[in-house]
This record gives structure tokens, sequence and C-alpha cells, in this order.
């Protein structure tokens, strides 16, 4: 009989991730002055890079993300086709479509205009001298039409296979339509859908209790390896992109909740944490899709029918904390570069980030991409981008956070605005728990 109290997930993830950045630091440390510091001789012997830093942590993290990336393209597609043929009829579909893209803009726009402010006030670029001998080129960003027309799937398998989550949100969801449509056909194809969607729940579940120690190796890694040397000139940018998200995260999004909700945005927040320390050690919304979905359907009490099509939508078009970065570096570009901007410049910015948050990848770094996007519409330098790549790896990781809030919060709005929510389990500071600890490996593994 087990006497001890368990741990909840979010502390044992909490634990693994200090502890890993403690030791990332340290390592950083012990790598950096390996010469110069008299550490003992038997230490310079041992191979620390490469066995453990881009050996043993390497392998532990990158196998945590993939198995996490294997189950989104499953998870979306099976979900959301149990979600759509569960709906009544095309036009809740409409609605609920509209409903959610329009929320997610309004909240991006409040989002970057936020950024935009508290740039303008602070002024993290005024004064800043640095070196601008730097290059940075991307891709070119694609086109409005073109983005629409890459929304529609050609080949579906392909869309799976390259995990292009709007061609797959677009064929589950007709697929799903189709199979309310079909009479008995139907029936037993959403019976299937909705036992394999239980099943790869369950393994959602089995993962999440394995990632204290996939959040240990992430966190060892990035802390070992991130260069901090431009810290010092960049600090006003960081801590004024940092300051916009926690006030978005801490401020905005409760208010939004408690407004349009009436919820408690306090048992919202609480809710959120180890999905939000998901996104912030991976730095991937799309990645975090498996656990968003799980806190919002268990945890928050939203139906799967909605969640499953605002979660996996939220991941690929919403971005706050995208646009957030985007908004104050833009700022601090034309700071840096002595350019002025007009406020017609401004209202560009606001749409043009609105439009790259919605084109930006949930996946890690793209967002620093598609600030070209930005840059360009206002005619300033891509280069600039170069300057304040230094930090964004830490900046990347708080805002996939924030990202995933912001789904997690319009799910609830459109939840609760079609009646899906059920509020006892939203209130209910159990609900979703009894998942996280009933996986019992020695059971699996006896039986
Ligand atoms: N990493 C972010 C996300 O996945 C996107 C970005 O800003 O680069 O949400």
């Amino acid at each position: 009989m087990q006497t001890t109290k368990k741990l909840s997930l979010t502390s044992r993830i909490v634990i693994g991730m200090i502890s890993g950045i403690v030791l990332g630091a340290c390592l950083q440390w012990f790598l950096a002055g390996q010469d110069e510091r008299n550490i003992p001789l038997f230490l310079f012997d041992l191979p620390v890079k490469a066995f453990f830093i881009d050996g043993l942590f390497h392998i532990g993290g990158q196998i945590f993300i993939a198995s996490l990336q294997m189950l989104v393209v499953p998870l979306v597609f099976i979900s959301l086709v149990c979600g759509t043929c569960s709906l009544s009829d095309a036009s809740t579909l409409g609605r609920l479509g509209a409903k959610s893209v329009g929320l997610y803009l309004v909240t991006t726009a409040i989002a970057i205009t936020l950024a935009i402010t508290a740039a303008l006030l602070i002024g993290p670029g005024v004064g800043v001298d640095m070196q601008t001998d730097t290059t940075f080129s991307t891709a070119e960003a694609p086109g409005l039409a073109q983005v629409i027309i890459n929304m529609f799937p050609r080949n579906p398998i392909n869309a799976m296979a390259e995990g292009n989550m709007l061609q797959i949100i677009i064929f589950a969801v007709l697929f799903g339509i189709a199979t309310a449509m079909s009479g008995k056909p139907g029936e037993r194809i959403a019976d299937l859908f909705q036992d394999l969607n239980a099943i790869v729940m369950k393994l959602v579940t089995i993962l999440m209790n394995l990632a204290p120690y996939g959040v240990f190796c992430l966190m060892v890694r990035v802390f070992s390896t991130m260069g901090l040397d431009m810290f010092s000139s960049l600090a006003a940018y960081f801590f004024v992109v940092l300051g916009v998200l926690l006030l978005h995260g801490f401020v905005t999004y409760p208010l939004l909740l408690k407004l349009l909700t009436g919820l408690n945005p306090v048992i919202f927040m609480r809710k959120m944490r180890a999905a939000a320390l998901f996104a912030f050690s991976t730095s991937s919304s799309n990645a975090t899709i498996p656990v968003t979905l799980e806190t919002v359907t268990k945890k928050l009490g939203v139906k799967n029918s909605i969640g499953s099509f605002t979660v996996p939508l939220g991941a690929t078009i919403n971005m706050d904390g995208t646009a957030i970065m985007q908004g104050v570096a833009t700022v601090f570009i034309a700071q840096v570069f002595g350019v002025d901007l007009s406020l017609t410049d401004f209202l560009m910015v606001i749409l043009t980030a609105t439009l790259a948050s919605v084109g930006t990848a949930g996946v890690p770094g793209v967002g620093l991409i598609m600030l070209a996007m930005v840059l360009q519409q206002v005619g300033l330098p891509v280069e600039g981008i170069a300057l304040i790549i230094g930090v964004d790896r830490l900046l990347d990781m708080t805002r996939t956070s924030v990202n995933i809030t912001g789904d997690s919060m319009v799910s609830c709005v459109i939840a609760k605005s079609e009646k899906q929510l059920d509020e006892t389990v939203f209130n209910d500071p159990e609900a979703g728990r009894n998942d996280e600890e009933s996986v019992d490996f020695k059971h699996i593994h006896n039986s």
C-alpha cells in the first residue's frame, strides 16, 4: 500500500525544469571557463559536451519532443472527426469557425497594440549602438492569396505526412460532416473514431507522466548551450517583451475570460500551469497540442466537439505571444536604425503582425522568421533580426506559453457561448488529475 502522498504532475514538471536549468547553467559555467578556473584535473577528461549535452540530454529531449509530435497528427484528425460528427449541423460549424477566427484575431490585435505601446513608452532601442554588420536572410514569405489556396489539401495523406495543420483541419471537418450525413455506416465510423480518440488520449496521458524527465533533458541542453553574451545590450528589449508577455498572459486573458464568460480566471490560470510548462520547454504550440487539448477538455470542461476544433486551429493561427515579440522588435529595430515610424506604419505593423501570426507555424523560432514580413512592410531592414536573435530562445519559450494560454482561453469563451462548457468540471480542482495519476506503469508491465 502506498502511504506517501504523490506529487502532482505540475510539481514534478517544475522540479524537472528547475533541476534542468540549474544543471544546465552549471555546465555552461564549467565549459566556458575550463582553462581559467582551477577545476580538478580529472574533470578535464570528462567529455561533458559530447556525452552529456550533445549526447544523453540531447537524445532524451529530442525523443520527448518527437513522441509529443508523433501524437499531433493522429490526435488532431481523430478528435476533430469526432467533434465534427457530433455537431448537429453545418451552420453550427460555420458559426464556430467565424467566432474562433474572429476572437483569435481580436486577441492578437490587442496583444500587438499592447506591445507597440509599451515599446514606444519605454524605448528599448533608444541610444543603443550595436554592431549591425551581421546579416540575416529569410525565405520569401508567401502572399495572402497563396496562403488561402494552401489551406486546401490536394492530397490529405500528404498533408498528414507534412503535418500541415490547416489542411488536416479542413479534411477532418469535411470527413466529419460526411460521416454525420451517412446514416448507419456513418454511425459505425463515428463509434470507431470515438474509440480511437479514447486510445490516443490515453497515450497523451502516459506521455505526460514521462514529461518531467523530458523537460529536464530539454532544459539542461538549452541552458548549457545558450549564449547570453549579447544579453547586456539587449536587456531592455528582452525585458519589454517579457513584461508585455506576462501582462497579456496574467492580465488580458483573465480579464477577457471574466468579462466574456464570468468564469473564475484564477481557476483557469491554475489549471493551465502544466500545459504552459510543456509549451515553455518545447517552444512549440504544435507539439503541445495533445497537452493543451487534454487540459481544455478534461480540466477546463470544454466539450470535445469545441476543443477538438479550437485548439488545433489556435495552435496554428493564434500566436499572441509571437505578435508581442514582433511588435516590440519592430519598434526596437526602428529605434536602433533611427527610423521614425508614422501612425500609418504602426497600423500596418498591427495588420501585418496579426496576419503573420496566422501564417506562423507553431514550431520553435518561426516567429522570428515571420518578423521579416512585418519589417519589410514598413521598410525596415530585415538584417535587424540578427540583432535580437541572441536572446530569442528564451523569449520563444515564454511566448509559446502565452500562445497556448490564449488558445485555451478562447476555447473556454467559445464553449461557454455555445453552452458546451461543463462548469462542474471547470470548477473542480481535481478534474483531470485522476487521469494523470491513473497510469500505473507496473500494471501495464505486469498485464
Ligand atoms: N514557437 C512559437 C509557437 O510554437 C512560434 C514562434 O513564435 O516562433 O507558438
